[in-house]
């Protein structure tokens, strides 16, 4: 039976941070259990403008939401199978996040997670994050930028992570290698360098499927006790992988929640009613999902436009529409391509030449959960967003409002000249029903789901994790991952991901 001090499972963006901070000591050995291959050498996975090619494909474990009412049904999750997880699958556009974001999370019970205390971690951040390359910024796009400066009002920013921000348009940071258009993903950045230390051993295509727990008579202990994780291997063999010291659950927003309830941890009536023995009634587990959703509005462009770009989507804008909000409450992602997938389904027609603009909802007000429909852990759990559920409807309005923006942008110069026609939703779609109809149905994700199990103060109920990730009412396990976002940042979350496994590595020891 294989043993080690630290069993992380899976070696995806937080948990390559941890398994390589950990490393940094001769003295400590580590197991990662990825359940995907490697990306070591792997062009389709290590080039960034590739991304696309990667969704639905071999290494997207590709998730379907339930039916969605008041939205698009047909959303398919992307998460990666593959060594760095989402981070080598996504387009590595790279927020720190802002500092409302932050205290949001402190307010929301987790002691020590404020602002000022997280700065010190994205300092750490092993990862190249850079600004999009000149060479690879696309004159449609400055266009767009200046255009979305003089139409709106909102100041161009040059370096998103400078200094925070309540409103702006500009290029991102990404964190990629723009000489050669190569991703500085978490596994890239923390393992790819140090995959010949002795004292770390990655299992890769290797599933996790059962936490091993121990009860307080065995362990000695008061509380059940997590000491190892069962693991089915590419060739079938099953195995029980040891933790010496602690179990480090780093599976992502969906795959953290499944493994802990297929352990029967999780809320009791659930797990009961699926025959699945209950080992710790956790009420939070699979609640609290979040994500930030989006709409698209495309242009079909007088001819093809110039080719160059870091990943096709280099620039995007932030507004605040409430001047009492904290932080911006709309955004925009500009893309060079017309991005019609799911206004297809509506019968529009992809134009050959054209450019997106997808507003998303940087802090909605719709919570979703997660659940299992069968004991089986081949099944895929179940991902009900409940998007655009909100009672006060401020999630569709907000896309609403995004659309209406990203009209007023398109009609001003220098942007204006390159466009065509409206494409979706068209210009005789005007209304705020018709509007908010049309952004409801062809509703995309930004692939950012979180929350679900969330961090919050030790006398919280419904919190999963305490402020040390510590799972609640058990020893020797963590989690560190998506999954323990209180509250969804405003800004896409990878960075928050990462240096939420900076700290837990901290708290573990493991990092100068
Ligand atoms: C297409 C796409 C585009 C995105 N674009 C951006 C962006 O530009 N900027 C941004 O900030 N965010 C972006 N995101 C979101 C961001 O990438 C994620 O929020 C973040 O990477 C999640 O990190 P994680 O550590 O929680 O999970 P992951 O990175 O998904 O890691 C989980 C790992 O665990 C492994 N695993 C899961 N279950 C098991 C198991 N049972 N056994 C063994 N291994 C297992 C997986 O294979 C994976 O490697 C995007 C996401 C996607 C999918």
């Amino acid at each position: 039976m294989p043993e080690y001090d630290y069993v992380v499972i899976g070696g995806g963006t937080a948990g390559s941070v941890i398994a390589s901070r950990l490393t940094e000591n001769p003295d400590v050995t580590v197991a990662v259990i990825e359940g995907g291959p490697s990306d070591v050498g792997r062009d389709d996975v290590l080039t960034l403008r590739r991304w696309m090619g990667l969704l639905g494909g071999e290494l997207d474990y590709d998730y379907p939401t339930t039916e969605q009412p008041q939205g698009n049904s047909h959303i398919r999750h992307s998460r990666a199978r593959v060594l760095g997880g989402c981070s080598s699958h996504n387009t590595l556009i790279a927020f720190k996040p802002l500092p409302s974001d932050w205290d949001e999370w402190e307010t929301a019970g987790a002691k020590g997670w404020g602002a000022v205390p997280m700065e010190a971690y994205f300092a750490r951040l092993r990862n190249n994050i850079v600004p999009v390359d000149e060479a690879d910024r696309n004159a449609i796009a400055r266009d767009f930028v200046d255009a979305a400066q003089a139409a709106i009002g909102v100041p161009r920013v040059e370096g998103f992570n400078k200094k925070p921000f309540h409103e702006g348009v500009g290029f991102f940071d990404l964190a990629y290698h723009p000489e050669n258009n190569k991703r500085s993903s978490a596994s890239v950045a923390y393992l790819h360098p140090f995959l010949d230390r002795p004292n770390l051993h990655i299992a890769l295509e290797t599933w996790a499927y059962r936490l091993e727990l121990e009860s307080p008579l065995t362990s000695g202990g008061g509380s059940l006790r997590a000491t190892g994780v069962h693991v089915r291997t590419k060739d079938g063999e099953e195995q029980l992988v040891t933790a010496r010291r602690e179990v480090l659950v780093c599976a992502g927003a969906v795959d953290t929640p499944r493994l802990l309830l297929h352990s029967g941890i999780g809320p009791r009536a659930d797990l009961e009613a699926l025959g699945i023995p209950v080992v710790h009634d956790l009420p939070g587990v699979g609640e609290n999902l979040l994500d930030h959703p989006e709409s698209v509005i495309v242009w079909e462009t007088d001819g093809p436009i110039p080719e160059n770009s870091a990943m096709d989507s280099d620039a995007g804008l932030f507004v605040r529409r409430d001047p009492r909000a904290r932080t911006p409450d709309l955004m925009f992602h500009f893309y060079q391509i017309p991005f019609t997938d799911n206004p297809e389904r509506l019968g529009y027609e992809r134009p050959a030449h054209g450019v997106s603009m997808t507003p998303n909802i940087p802090k909605p007000h719709s919570r979703g959960r997660l659940y299992l429909t069968s004991a089986d852990p081949e099944v895929k759990p179940a991902l009900d967003f409940r998007y655009f559920t909100d009672e006060d409807d401020y999630d569709a309005r907000t896309l609403v409002d995004g659309i209406r923006i990203a009209r007023e942008i398109a009609r001003t110069e220098p942007l204006a000249h390159w466009l065509k026609r409206e494409v979706c939703p068209g210009p005789e779609v005007t209304g705020d029903e018709e509007l908010s109809e049309y952004a409801r149905k062809v509703a995309h994700t930004v692939y950012h789901p979180a929350g679900t199990c969330r961090m919050g103060a030790q006398d919280d109920e419904l919190a999963v994790v305490d402020p040390e990730l510590r799972i609640r009412g058990l020893d020797g396990i963590r989690i560190a991952d998506a999954s323990v976002f209180p509250t969804m940042p405003s800004v896409n979350p990878m960075i928050g991901v990462l240096m939420v496994g900076e700290k837990c590595a901290e708290l573990l020891g493991g990092t100068a």
